[in-house]
């Protein structure tokens, strides 16, 4: 199905200092375990080196893997190269706090040979970050963004937060100019959800504040587009905004069109031919697993031609290219065009998708409810 995409790698570091009060990721402060999850991640490596080759996309992904020291994030790439064929012109990309980065920091993971950054701004209004319980201050996001540029990155992603209770549009459009100001090469613009066991959801349950209602978060999401492509950005996926096509998250990209890919680390998930598996969420778990000389894989499903066929639609029609008919046909013996007309030409009037030049694609207005795309 996918063996003719090369693979991404996908690693997970479960750690950080405190938690933000939104936060549903699995990740502990419990920083003690570093070292020894360090070598659990290198034994599941070497464990799957018969099953993929190789790479040419890596994701040091979180939790926070900034709170790893250069010769950290060194050994990781060693490893890597150790176990599997890393290609040279892989994108290689870390998520990082701002309250870790500083000059000497990001130029010795920049000498190491990451070549993308992701920083998780969130917002450039201190008083957002203030309420979302982010470890970083607003100074602090500013300077990260410059140092990174100093540091010689060429590739740097920003990651936004809307929807903030108290936040209004305005007050979203200037975080959104502040960030523009830097020319960051790519943008991640995410909605707050509150799951109901974090700090934040608890409160929300509590009637402490309200959260903005469907028509106002269409506004959010509306204005967000809109400003960020008439500053040259393309809209290229539900939340995500590139300077560029050949700037699109090259990684991200193979979660949406069902490249294969190896998720390490806890509750790290995995893709190949038809089968997904993931990791157990627990540390421990997952070191323990390891060291017994296991897969720590906490489950498996194998997806029918029919569940591959839904889930391909539905990845396809959050990014802006959309499905190519005919490829779909060729893959998934389903002539969407013919099969489904009556629906697509429903969606069509309703100005929620496009079909042109054999490419089935949502609208502005249909990436903002790609959910009612899925009834395809
Ligand atoms: S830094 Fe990220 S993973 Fe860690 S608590 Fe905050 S939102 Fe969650």
């Amino acid at each position: 199905m996918n063996t003719e995409k090369t693979p991404g790698l996908y690693i997970h570091i479960p750690f950080c200092v405190s938690k933000c009060l939104y936060c549903d990721f699995y990740s502990s402060t419990s920083l003690s375990l570093l070292s020894f999850f360090l070598d659990a991640v290198f034994n599941e490596m070497a464990m799957y080196r018969n099953h993929f080759n190789s790479f040419d996309t890596v994701y040091v992904g979180g939790g926070t893997p900034s709170l790893l020291s250069p010769q950290q994030l060194e050994h990781i790439l060693t490893n890597i190269r150790e176990n599997f064929d890393l290609k040279s012109n892989s994108e290689i990309t870390v998520e990082t706090n701002p309250a870790d980065l500083n000059q000497s920091y990001l130029e010795s993971i920049r000498e190491i040979g990451i070549n993308r950054i992701n920083i998780g701004v969130q917002s450039f209004d201190q008083k957002v970050l203030n309420f979302l319980g982010r470890r970083h201050s607003l100074t602090q996001a500013i300077l990260a963004v410059e140092a990174s540029r100093k540091a010689g990155f060429h590739n740097i992603g920003l990651d936004l937060i809307y929807g903030v209770p108290g936040q209004t549009i305005d007050s979203w459009l200037d975080t959104l100019k502040q960030a523009v100001g830097f020319s960051p090469e790519h943008l991640s613009c995410y909605q707050l959800t509150l799951e109901t066991k974090t700090p934040l959801g608890k409160r929300y349950q509590a009637g402490e504040f309200s959260i903005p209602g469907e028509e106002l978060q269409y506004e959010f999401f509306m204005k967000t587009s809109q400003f960020l492509e008439d500053a040259g950005y393309i809209h290229y996926e539900v939340s995500n905004f590139a300077r560029g096509t050949e700037l699109v998250s090259r990684h991200n990209q193979k979660y949406w069109d069902h490249s294969p890919y190896l998720g390490l680390g806890p509750a790290a998930h995995s893709f190949q031919d038809n089968r997904r598996w993931w990791n157990h969420r627990s540390v421990d778990q997952y070191i323990t697993s390891i060291n017994g000389g296991n897969l720590p894989v906490e489950e498996t499903e194998i997806l029918t031609t029919e569940q591959l066929r839904l889930e391909a639609l539905y990845l396809g029609l959050r990014t802006k290219k959309g499905v190519y008919l005919e490829d779909f046909k060729n893959q998934y013996d389903c002539d969407l065009f013919t099969e489904k007309k009556k629906m697509l030409d429903k969606l069509q009037e309703e100005g929620l998708i496009s079909i042109q030049d054999g490419r089935l694609s949502p609208t502005p207005t249909g990436l903002a409810v790609t959910d009612s795309l899925s009834q395809i």
